[in-house]
């Protein structure tokens, strides 16, 4: 089996809109606190060295990461929207299939047509709870300020669409599903439709499903099925989201 790493490393970035902040604590200090409530120092440890440690401060939206229900609003289907530590385990270990939609922030959001030609063009039909990971490039501008400004994102149609076959759970290698802030604001300022404003997370208050965000990698696949995705969100109580170290599992 070959394993595919479909995430970005979790680190200070420049241009992240929340930096990323890692404080270290070293190994000499560890020992020294390890140490102190047993009066003891880190000269005192093996070759005067204890264990090290990070704090961290970061968004749960920081990295590649899944979006749950609570994220989009209060409410999903009428109910209060579920958190992403109460998600099914069973969501997110599933077939997966990757739709090729390359493109920048002008070619706007991919289109249902477009997914559907794809689907069409691998000879798939859609099962449900299969995970689908749209393939746009735009994880080719990490590290730098366009990242956040210049990709696709989903349509709301596609969304729907993709909900109609019985998905759960849709992965895009962009800083978003939705298109980017700027074109969703211009589209709202034009015609004062709220619609406008993140289309498909709100959509997610309609109907329980997971985006994952800031996908990469994702041409290493290197085939649009016959493999699995492995996306567990790490165990956050109570929080509308949380990373995930994303990985394809490719048999033979
Ligand atoms: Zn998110």
């Amino acid at each position: 089996m070959r394993l595919v790493d479909l995430s970005l490393t979790i680190e200070p970035e420049a241009h992240e809109p929340v930096p990323v902040e890692v404080e270290r604590v070293t190994h000499r200090e560890g020992a020294d606190i390890l140490g102190r409530s047993h009066a003891i120092g880190h000269s005192q440890f093996p070759g005067g060295l204890g264990l090290s440690l990070e704090h961290l401060k970061l968004t749960s939206h920081t990295g590649t990461h899944v979006d749950a229900p609570l994220h989009y609003g209060p409410l999903c289907e009428g109910r209060p929207a579920r958190p992403i530590d109460e998600l099914p385990l069973e969501w997110f270990f599933n077939p997966g299939v990757l739709l090729s939609c390359p493109g920048t922030a002008q070619d706007g959001p991919v289109r249902v047509d477009e997914v559907r030609g794809q689907l069409r063009e691998i000879g798939h039909r859609l099962a449900p709870e299969e995970i689908v990971l749209i393939h746009t490039g735009a994880d080719r501008l990490w590290r730098s300020p366009a990242y956040f400004s210049d990709f696709r994102g989903l349509s709301r149609e596609a969304t729907v669409w993709l909900l109609d076959c019985g998905v759960k759970v849709i992965g895009i290698d962009s800083f978003g599903l939705d298109p980017p802030f700027d074109q969703m604001l211009s589209r709202y300022r034009a015609t004062g439709d709220a619609g406008h404003l993140w289309p498909c997370h709100v959509y997610g208050r309609d109907r329980e499903y997971c985006q994952i965000e800031r996908l990469a990698n994702l041409d290493a696949i290197g085939r649009p099925r016959g493999f699995r995705v492995a996306c567990f969100p790490i165990k956050l109580g109570g929080c509308g989201a949380a990373w995930s170290r994303v990985v394809a599992l490719l048999d033979g």
